[in-house]
């Protein structure tokens, strides 16, 4: 069995303002730290309008599909912009996520990493937010459910950012554990421990400015990795950020290179015990681009080596 990288050249036309953070450079060095490895090169489709209606009503597509400017930038919110390419970015981004499920759940390799952009997991049900257009992660969750007739399935959420648009895309949905942990107090606000789903089914696990390695470890041996053992998802969805990153500029955690790697080993091994392996994993943030270069590529490493 083989890790599939599903990307598209239409991801690098997605360009945003000089100096934003969320820029092409970002992608640009994650495929570029990926070259040397041993994976299942995919292009990702579009998404189909059908897919998108999993999470977001029509009305909001038509709206995201309507703001492509013709030139320069579109601007939805403080740090959220559109260039003429964006859209299509944002479509292969979702695109690239129904594959991953289909190519995982139809055998075809044992994981998958997403190496898209725009991310996702700030996307709520009718705002897109937080340089994120489509809730990429959801999807893959509601695809895997809805399509595929999954029964459970879990989204582990590592970017140091809260994923509240995951959180609002599955708050209701019974079906789908979702495990989220970041840096509190940080943008966007939400993320408390009592913010745990219709079902109880949402496990958000906050961690202080300057947590390193040692305590995140700690927390998701407590808090995340149980979960995890009693749900037993039939899929594990990945919302793979790496900006909690200690050489991050836009958060203040500590984990090394060498965190990201053991929380990846400890998914697979997971993904191993209780659904055969089966992971997709999806790029959301992470903003020093030698750091998410090299964590990126230790992420992959260790879905590759869960996968031979
Ligand atoms: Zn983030």
């Amino acid at each position: 069995m083989t890790t599939a990288l599903i990307t598209h050249a239409d991801c690098l036309n997605h360009v945003t303002p000089t100096g934003h953070p969320e820029r092409v450079a970002r992608l640009e060095h994650v495929l570029h730290a990926l070259e040397p490895l041993d994976l299942r090169r995919v292009t990702a489709p579009l998404a189909a309008d059908d897919d998108l209606l999993r999470i977001h009503p029509a009305g909001y597509i038509a709206d995201i599909r309507d703001a492509r400017p013709e030139e320069g930038f579109t601007q939805i919110d403080g740090d959220t912009f559109l260039s003429p390419g964006s859209v299509d970015a944002a479509f292969r981004a979702a695109g690239a996520v129904v594959r991953a499920v289909d190519m995982v759940l139809g055998g075809e390799v044992q994981n998958a990493f997403c190496a898209i952009r725009p991310p996702g997991h700030h996307a709520e049900r009718e705002t897109a937010m937080g340089f994120c257009l489509f809730g990429n992660a959801a999807l893959a969750a509601k695809h895997a459910l809805d399509h595929h007739g999954l029964r459970r399935v879990a989204v582990v959420d590592f970017d140091v950012h809260h994923g509240n648009g995951t959180q609002d895309l599955l708050w209701d949905e019974a079906r789908a554990l979702l495990i989220t942990s970041q840096q509190m107090p940080l943008w966007p606000g939400s993320g408390r421990p009592d913010e745990d789903g219709a079902h109880g089914q949402i496990v958000n696990i906050p961690l202080a400015p300057g947590t390193g390695g040692a305590e995140m470890r700690a927390a998701y041996t407590a808090q995340a990795f149980p979960r995890l053992r009693a749900f037993k998802p039939e899929l594990i969805i990945i919302s793979a950020g790496f900006d909690a990153h200690q050489d991050d500029p836009l958060a203040n955690l500590n984990w090394s290179t060498a965190d990201f790697t053991w929380l990846t080993a400890e998914l697979c091994t997971l993904a191993q015990e209780l659904c055969q392996g089966r992971i997709v994993s999806t790029l959301e943030g992470g903003y020093d681009l030698n750091a998410l270069a090299a964590a990126s590529r230790a992420h992959v490493q260790e879905l590759i080596k869960a996968a031979t």
